[in-house]
C-alpha cells in the first residue's frame, strides 16, 4: 500500500529555559492529535526533545497534504495557549506567522516526509534533535550510505551495491528551493565538497538506485531564513527506512559515535558535539550538547509497533561520555575561534549591533 510517513516538530514551549516542554503542553498536543485523528490518520506517536515536540504519524495523502499540516499546526497552537497560560519560557517561538497557509513549510515548524510503498515488513528510525540545525546529519547519512568503512552492505549486499542518489538542498538560497542531485559512489567527491558546508548544504533525501525508492527524508527549513532574525536553532527531524534495500539499523546508527561538531548548542551560535541520547532526553550543559535521538519503529498498513530507543545500550554510555570529554574540550576556549559559528551565522543576533557600534570607534593610523 502507498503510505506517507510525516513528522511536524516545533518549539512551542518549555520550562525553566529551554530545556523541556512541561507535561501539560505535552498532553494538549497529543490530546488534540487524538482528537482529530479520525479518519485522517492510520496512526501517530507524539515525543520530545530538548525542548521540541514532534508529531510523527502514517496516513495516505501524500507529503505536504493541507489537511495534515493544518492538523499539526492546529495542534502546535493549542500547545502554545497552555505554554504561554502557565508562563513557559519561548511560548510558540517556532510559529513565526499567525494564520495558517495550506501548508507549515515556511510557517516556523519543522517538516520531514515520504510516500512510500510499504514492504512487507517496513522498519524505519525516526531521529530528533536539538540545539543543531539541518546540517547536523550531513556526515552521518553520508558515511551511512556513501563509506564502506561505516556501511558494510555497500560491500556485502547485492541490493545496495549500486549505491544512493543524495539530494541536496541550498538551504541560503531563500526565494525558492535549489537543489543538486549526485551519486555515491560515483560522483562522492563532490558530495563531499558540498556536504562539509553543513550551514549552506545540506542532505534533504536519499534514495536507492537499485529500486530508486526513498531511503530518508530530512527537515531542511532555516528558521532565520523565514523570519529574518534569530528565533531559535532549527533543530531537525528525520525519517531513515532501513534494512533490505538500505542499510542496517546499525549502520545507519554506526557514524552517530563519532560525536561530530555541529552549529547549535548555547544560544544556537557555538559549535558542540552531538550527542546520541535516549528518548525524551533534556539539554543541561551550557544549553546542550546538541543532542539526537532515534525511536525505531516497524509499521504493517500504516500501524506503528511501540518505538525501540536505539540508544539506549551500555555501549551508547561509553561513547556519551566520550563526547561529553569533547564538549568539555570545546567549551575550554569560550568564545575564540572555532568554538563559535562563523560571523555569517550570527548576523540575526545581537553582535551585530556591537560590531557596527564598535565599528565607529576605528581610526586609520600610519
Ligand atoms: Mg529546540
Amino acid at each position: 500500500m502507498k503510505l506517507t510517513i510525516s513528522v511536524l516538530k516545533a518549539d512551542i514551549g518549555s520550562i525553566g529555559g529551554h530545556l523541556k516542554p512541561s507535561r501539560a503542553v505535552f498532553e494538549e498536543v497529543k490530546n488534540f492529535v487524538a482528537a482529530r485523528s479520525k479518519g485522517l490518520l492510520i496512526d501517530y506517536y507524539i515525543s520530545s526533545t530538548g525542548d521540541d515536540i514532534a508529531i510523527l504519524c502514517t496516513h495516505t495523502l501524500g507529503t505536504g497534504n493541507a489537511k495534515i499540516h493544518q492538523l499539526a499546526w492546529e495542534a502546535f497552537q493549542a500547545g502554545t495557549a497552555v505554554a504561554k497560560k502557565t508562563g513557559l519560557y519561548g511560548a510558540g517561538q517556532d510559529l513565526l506567522k499567525d494564520a495558517f497557509s495550506g501548508n507549515v513549510r515556511g510557517l516556523g515548524p519543522a517538516v520531514a516526509e515520504m510516500e512510500i510503498e510499504e514492504r512487507e515488513n517496513e522498519p524505519f528510525i525516526f531521529f530528533a534533535a536539538d540545539k543543531t540545525d539541518p546540517g547536523a546529519y550531513n556526515l552521518p547519512f553520508y558515511l551511512a550510505f556513501a563509506d564502506p568503512m561505516y556501511c558494510s552492505g555497500l560491500i556485502l549486499s547485492p541490493k545496495m551495491s549500486q549505491g544512493f542518489k543524495f539530494r541536496i538542498i541550498d538551504v541560503s538560497y531563500t526565494e525558492k528551493t535549489r537543489v543538486i542531485e549526485l551519486v555515491a559512489p560515483e560522483e562522492l567527491y563532490d558530495i563531499a565538497v558540498l556536504l562539509r558546508d553543513t550551514e549552506k548544504y545540506v542532505i534533504e533525501s536519499i534514495w536507492s538506485r537499485s529500486t530508486g525508492n526513498q531511503a530518508v527524508a530530512i527537515s531542511t527549513q532555516r528558521l532565520h531564513n523565514i523570519a529574518g532574525k534569530y528565533t531559535g536553532k532549527d533543530d531537525p527531524v528525520a525519517v531513515v527506512r532501513v534494512q533490505g534495500e538500505f542499510p542496517a539499523t546499525g549502520e545507519i546508527l554506526a557514524p552517530f559515535n563519532i560525536g561530530h561538531y555541529v552549529a547549535g548548542f548555547m544560544r544556537g551560535s557555538h559549535i558542540g558535539p552531538l550527542m546520541p541520547c535516549r528518548l525524551n532526553t533534556t539539554v543541561s550543559y551550557f544549553d546542550g550538547p546538541p543532542v539526537v535521538t532515534g525511536a525505531a519503529f516497524s509499521v504493517k498498513e500504516g500501524r506503528l509497533s511501540e518505538p525501540v530507543d536505539v540508544f539506549d545500550h551500555p555501549y551508547w554510555d561509553f561513547v556519551r561520555s566520550q563526547i561529553a570529554q569533547k564538549a568539555s574540550e570545546i567549551r575550554r576556549q569560550g568564545f575564540c575561534g572555532a568554538s563559535m559559528l562563523p560571523f555569517s551565522e550570527l548576523e540575526y543576533g545581537g553582535v551585530v549591533e556591537k560590531l557596527k557600534q564598535l565599528d565607529q570607534k576605528f581610526v586609520l593610523v600610519d
